[in-house]
């Protein structure tokens, strides 16, 4: 099995509804996304698939979130957006673009160099 990623980066504020803490007040991230793609085979290239594509692919998933206030935006108007959700988000959004022959096997936020949530395959 062939794993290649992709990392990008976004910046926003967020809040956790209901958390009893200090992530329950305004704040913001710079956001570190990981997105890996697996396959079994390589293309004529030997490529699991071009960088590029996944990259500008990522880009369109983050775009609505850069520089927001992430409660405001309608994808979390009945969720919080946790790095759980705003992996999921990404995760969702990657699978209706990548081709069908590759296999969208993780997508991880971090929220900081600790700490991130990853969603993908079992
Ligand atoms: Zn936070």
């Amino acid at each position: 099995m062939f794993t290649i990623k992709v990392i990008d980066k976004f910046s926003a504020a967020h809040r956790l509804e209901g958390y009893a803490g200090n992530c329950e007040r305004m704040h913001g991230h710079n956001y570190k996304v990981e997105v890996c793609i697996q396959s079994l085979k390589l293309d004529s290239m030997g490529l699991v698939m071009d960088f590029r594509d996944i990259k500008q692919a990522l880009k369109g998933a983050i775009k609505d979130m850069d520089h927001q206030y992430l409660n405001d935006l309608p994808l979390f108007k009945t969720k919080n957006p946790s790095a759980e959700n705003i992996a999921e988000t990404i995760y969702k959004k990657l699978a209706k673009t990548i081709p069908k022959k590759v296999t969208l096997s993780s997508v991880a936020v971090w929220e900081n160099d600790e700490c991130c949530a990853i969603y993908g395959k079992k």
